[in-house]
């Protein structure tokens, strides 16, 4: 399947029957920012913004910040960079901002640090918005929100970081704002998420690990990660329809927009557009433009009544086979 897919390069992800799905990169690094615009991405679906953060000996200032950003949106200028603000805690640790905690994918992880630690947000804010001047492809995205009081406090920061700037006599455009639904409780709250951001992103990492209480990175559970459980695609589906009652995009940055057999149900569900690792984007787009909507919506409604993942799995696999 991945080989001989060089030539779908310059083609549009478009459906069969015509539906545009943007293609984007999940990055962090610099480094990947040619072979990304070289894929043919669209734009970046997310940019960890941590990994700058993990490579250095202490936080990087606003400054130094601003330049690492401005390379990236330079770089696709004008095509969108969803930057999303520092997401460390959990299994990614900081070796000058030590945390101990007993169970550190429950506890001060995401935008609960940076909303501890305004200083630190607002550094990054004034980075990003700094970054930013004069193009208008900046999109934030904020990681780990578990309930709108969260967005709101956010939102705050962000007008002031953006008041500042503009005060100090740059132009810069206000950004727009999506908020990554990943924990449970966003996704009961998805409405009212999309009511107050600009758009949704979906991220299946931790969505998949918080509603099945199970460790991504746990070997001896491994076998019951698994994204295509039905719970996490209802999830999805409830989200979708959050977004859409307020007529926002919603997309997919987790590592199920990478797994061709899960890409067939993120069609069906109607995602806006999809964030993939550079190496997954020729396969989503082949996968893409193999089905129509028509028949992934089919495909979606009949698998949400299965009852087990390796079902829906076998059953999204024949579908490949017989598209190829
Ligand atoms: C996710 O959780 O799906 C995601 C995209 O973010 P990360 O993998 O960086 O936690
Ligand atoms: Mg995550």
């Amino acid at each position: 399947l991945a080989a001989g897919l060089d030539h779908l390069r310059d083609l549009p992800a478009e459906t069969g029957d015509g539906y545009r799905i943007p293609l984007l990169v999940n990055t962090g690094l610099v480094s990947d920012v040619s072979a990304s615009r070289q894929s043919g991405a669209e734009g970046i679906g997310l940019y960890r913004t941590e990994f700058p953060f993990m490579v250095r000996e202490r936080f990087p200032g606003e400054e130094e910040q601003a330049e690492i950003y401005r390379a990236v949106l330079e770089a696709f200028n004008p095509r969108p960079v969803t930057l999303r603000t520092l997401d460390v805690g959990g299994d990614k640790a900081l070796p000058y901002f030590p945390i101990e905690e007993d169970n550190p994918f429950l506890g001060w992880r995401g935008i609960r640090i940076t909303l501890d630690h305004p200083e630190i947000f607002i550094t990054q804010l004034r980075a990003m918005l700094r970054a930013s001047e004069g193009m208008s492809n900046l999109q934030l995205l904020l990681p780990m929100v578990s309930g709108v009081a969260e967005l709101d406090d956010a939102l705050v920061l962000l007008r002031r970081a953006h008041r500042e700037v503009v005060d100090e006599g740059l132009d810069v455009a206000m950004p727009k704002v999506g908020v990554m639904v990943e924990v449970p409780s966003a996704v009961y709250q998805a409405r009212e998420l999309a009511q107050r951001a600009d758009f949704l992103s979906v991220g299946t990492n931790d969505l998949t690990q918080y509603l099945l209480a199970v460790d991504r990175n746990n070997a001896r559970v491994a076998d019951l990660y698994d994204s295509l459980h039905p719970s996490v695609l209802r999830a999805m589906v409830q989200i979708v329809e959050g977004a859409r009652a307020y007529g926002r995009p919603v997309s997919v940055c987790g590592e199920m927009a990478g797994d061709p057999a899960a890409v067939i149900l993120l069609v069906g569900m109607g995602m806006d557009s999809l964030s993939t690792s550079v190496s997954s984007l020729p396969r989503v787009k082949w996968v893409i433009r193999s089905i129509t909507r028509e028949r992934a919506s089919a495909l979606l409604a009949e698998v949400l009544n299965y009852e087990q993942p390796a079902a829906i799995r076998q059953r999204l696999n024949t579908e490949i086979e017989s598209l190829g």
